[in-house]
């Protein structure tokens, strides 16, 4: 730690002002500590102290803006700290408070990004307030929100006078159905009218007092492709820019990794470059960027292509845009190639679709390094034509749109009329256009193929099929799309470290050749060996024999759930099994425990914890069950979970073709995707499920594994490397000995 240059918080702006990279790490520490000094009721944490000085000395080099600046005194001009920062460490206020005071004395803004409401959800309501009541420099922050998020005024004054704008257009397309008759929807749409008119609601879904269905909501979201934005009529009082205006003002603005990623170059949030990025829940943004670029199209509803002719034909005549595209060949074209593709699908994923049900998992048939049998290739292209000259005209006839409406304020309201009609049906042409591309794309020499595969389900007791293509490396995406423009950021979670080093994390990051990043990982001042046990169960079966284990297991499952006293949560790998516990516990010895226990999706997971929390606070057993949702997000201190049952380790699903696919190509290459890929994202898995079991430095608590490959197997010692040091025991038959 260099403090030759202490500042202090408490001086002017124009005294704080950063003279070089010494000063900037010195008051950024100095905010810290600061902060921490009056902060009600504050506990000294080595591990927090420790993380903010790494920071403050990461990003003490950096220069934001959008020149280039030379670096000073051999530092780099860049810097990403990834910081593994175990539970009960205090990473929000150990990030917030130095690198906001930072962003402040440079005149930047802090974009910090999380994966989950919960914790967007704490800084916004508790952490933010909580610093700027601290911090001598006062400061605005604000939630971003996606556009669909909000009302748009334009789509709802139409429907609450009772107008089609355009809401059927993909009825009976594969989407839930909306509630109600017409005369109820139009009810409920003039009802929010009066209430945002009233100014009673300001048009965010979420301060509606009933969450809407989705599908009432989705006529009446904002949304890109039919707004004109400024130059609609309804703009002065549209939600979504009036948020976006709070937004232009605020110094810190929290947001979610997916939107992070979707707007990128799209100029709704700062640009990366200008701002300091805290990327916390960081291990889920490989995820994020895999499903953000992956592409996807519908091949069993086109009928809204039947109605895209007459929709163009009359917009392109109002305006009198020549186009000399024969509209019904093309959507035409585009219906016939779908129908083949689907032919074609149907065969592809087999007979099995015939006993498909609505609550069955969905079917998935991959290629195999992304090539396809000849006979695809006719109808891709045709698809690829036909909806490539559609979403061109489409384009051109927004053009056209925006500029009759800058210039032509007197039609501003049948421009914007007119735009959306058009822009409906935009999105679904682009999905046409860029799967059909991706899927016609073959390797090039040296580098992965594209994973392409099918997916078929049910929904309203009609088969689905749709057609997906994604890139294999989230790294590569994550570095061209967002790392190459990054100066300064905080890379934080408290499960970056899998296997014992951050190595797995900065690959599927795309931080693993970024010569800025550094990492660190701060302990959790938790004393695991004291407060925790981690069981390990030899089981006679072997886990690979899946019904022998599943239910040698579930009957030691059942035996140990009766020693809990308070609370505790089960942790299963598939529904599947699961629903095996459930039943056995409708059953025979076991129905008195059946009354203890709660099942994720037997309500909603707010009411399961209420209830959870309730049965304990009365001194009652009350055992959850759940899956991997569960064994990531909840956080339960104390008497709320004693006891962390693991059932099996929680491999990724076998069927998931991007896995697939990535572990086809690293064996093309002569590598070992399971120690590469499988162990590590296992690890990092276990990792958070047994996370679940200490929450705080007073809580005591036993986990228990009856996957004994944890110690048997070498790939499992690798796993447990990764855990906190947990007392650990191995138990077979009634004994339990130290391991
Ligand atoms: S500006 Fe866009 S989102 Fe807002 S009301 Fe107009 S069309 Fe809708």
């Amino acid at each position: 730690m260099r403090d030759e240059h202490p500042v202090s918080p408490d001086q002017t702006a124009a005294e704080r002002a950063p003279e070089g990279a010494l000063a900037r790490e010195a008051l950024a520490l100095a905010a810290f500590d600061h902060v921490v000094a009056r902060a009600p009721g504050f506990r000294a944490r080595e591990g927090q102290r420790e993380m903010a000085a790494f920071i403050a000395e990461t990003l003490s080099g950096v220069q934001l803006g959008d020149d280039s600046v030379s670096s000073e005194a051999g530092r780099p001009q860049r810097g990403i700290a990834v910081v593994q920062a175990g539970t009960g460490v205090g990473k929000s206020a150990a990030y917030a408070a130095t690198v906001i005071p930072l962003a402040l004395a440079q005149d930047k803004r802090v974009l910090i990004s999380t994966a989950t409401v919960a914790l967007q959800e704490q800084l916004i309501a508790k952490d933010l307030p909580a610093l700027a009541a601290l911090l001598p420099q006062p400061f605005n922050f604000a939630l971003a929100k996606g556009r669909g998020r909000y009302v748009c005024r334009l789509k709802l004054d139409q429907l609450a006078a009772g107008e089609d704008a355009g809401a059927d257009l993909f009825d009976g397309e594969g989407g839930s159905k909306p509630p109600g008759d017409a005369a109820q929807r139009t009810q409920q749409y003039a009802q929010w009218a009066i209430a945002l008119d009233q100014g009673d609601w300001d048009g965010d879904r979420d301060r509606l007092g009933e969450p809407p269905e989705a599908a009432l909501w989705a006529p009446v979201a904002a949304e890109r492709h039919t707004c004109t934005a400024r130059h609609c009529p309804a703009y002065n009082g549209c939600s979504y820019y009036q948020a976006r205006n709070r937004l232009a003002h605020a110094q810190v603005i929290v947001v979610n990794h997916d939107l992070l990623l979707s707007t990128l170059g799209l100029h709704a949030l700062p640009k990366p470059q200008d701002c300091y990025l805290v990327l916390d829940e960081a291990h889920h943004l490989p995820d994020v960027a895999q499903g953000q670029f992956t592409a996807h199209m519908d091949l069993m509803h086109s009928t809204w292509l039947e109605r895209l002719p007459k929709a163009f034909d009359e917009v392109a005549r109002a305006i009198s845009h020549a186009h000399g595209v024969d509209l019904n060949e093309h959507a035409r074209g585009a219906r016939t190639a779908l129908a083949d593709l689907a032919r074609l699908g149907m065969a592809a994923v087999g007979p099995a679709v015939r006993d498909l049900a609505s609550e069955s998992p969905p079917l998935t048939h991959r290629f195999e390094g992304g090539a396809l049998p000849a006979e695809w290739h006719e109808p891709l292209a045709a698809l690829q034509a036909h909806a490539g000259v559609l979403l061109k005209l489409a384009e051109a006839l927004a053009v056209q749109l925006r500029a009759n409406a800058r210039e032509n304020p007197g039609e501003a309201t049948r421009s914007a009329e007119h735009y959306a009609r058009i822009g409906r049906f935009a999105p679904r042409l682009q999905s046409l256009h860029e799967t059909a591309s991706l899927w016609m794309q073959a390797a090039e020499p040296g580098a992965p193929p594209l994973a392409k595969w099918l997916q078929a389900g049910v929904m309203h007791g009609m088969v689905t099929l749709s057609a997906h293509a994604c890139p294999l490396q989230p790294g590569s995406l994550l570095h061209h799309h967002l790392w190459r423009h990054v100066r300064g950021a905080v890379v934080t979670s408290a499960s970056l470290v899998t296997c014992g080093g951050f190595d797995h994390f900065l690959h599927e990051a795309g931080l693993a050749w970024d010569a800025a990043a550094t990492t660190r990982a701060v302990q959790s001042p938790f004393d695991h060996a004291k407060q925790g046990r981690l069981v390990v169960v030899q089981t006679a079966a072997d886990p690979k024999d899946v019904d022998g284990y599943t239910r040698e297991m579930l009957d030691l499952l059942m035996a140990d759930l009766r020693q809990v006293r308070r609370g505790a949560l089960v942790l299963f790998t598939s529904r599947v099994q699961m629903r095996a516990a459930t039943a056995l516990l409708e059953r025979g010895a076991n129905t008195d425990l059946r009354e203890r226990v709660l099942v994720q999706g037997e309500a909603s997971r707010t009411a399961l914890l209420r209830r959870h929390a309730q049965r304990v606070g009365e001194d009652e057993a009350s055992i959850l069950f759940g899956l991997q949702s569960f064994g990531e997000g909840l956080d339960l201190p104390g008497e709320l979970c004693e006891w962390v049952f693991i059932t099996k380790l929680p491999f990724a699903s076998p069927s998931d073709p991007v896995g697939q696919a990535r572990a086809d190509w690293l064996k093309a290459q002569g590598r070992d995707p399971f120690s590469e890929l499988v162990v590590p994202a296992t690890g990092a898995r276990l990792l958070q499920w047994t996370g679940r079991a200490l929450r705080t430095e007073t809580d005591e608590a036993t986990v228990v594994c009856y996957d004994a490959r944890l110690l048997r197997q070498a790939y499992g010692r690798r796993m447990l490397q990764g855990l906190p040091p947990y007392r650990l025991q191995r138990r077979q038959g009634r004994e339990t000995v130290d391991v």
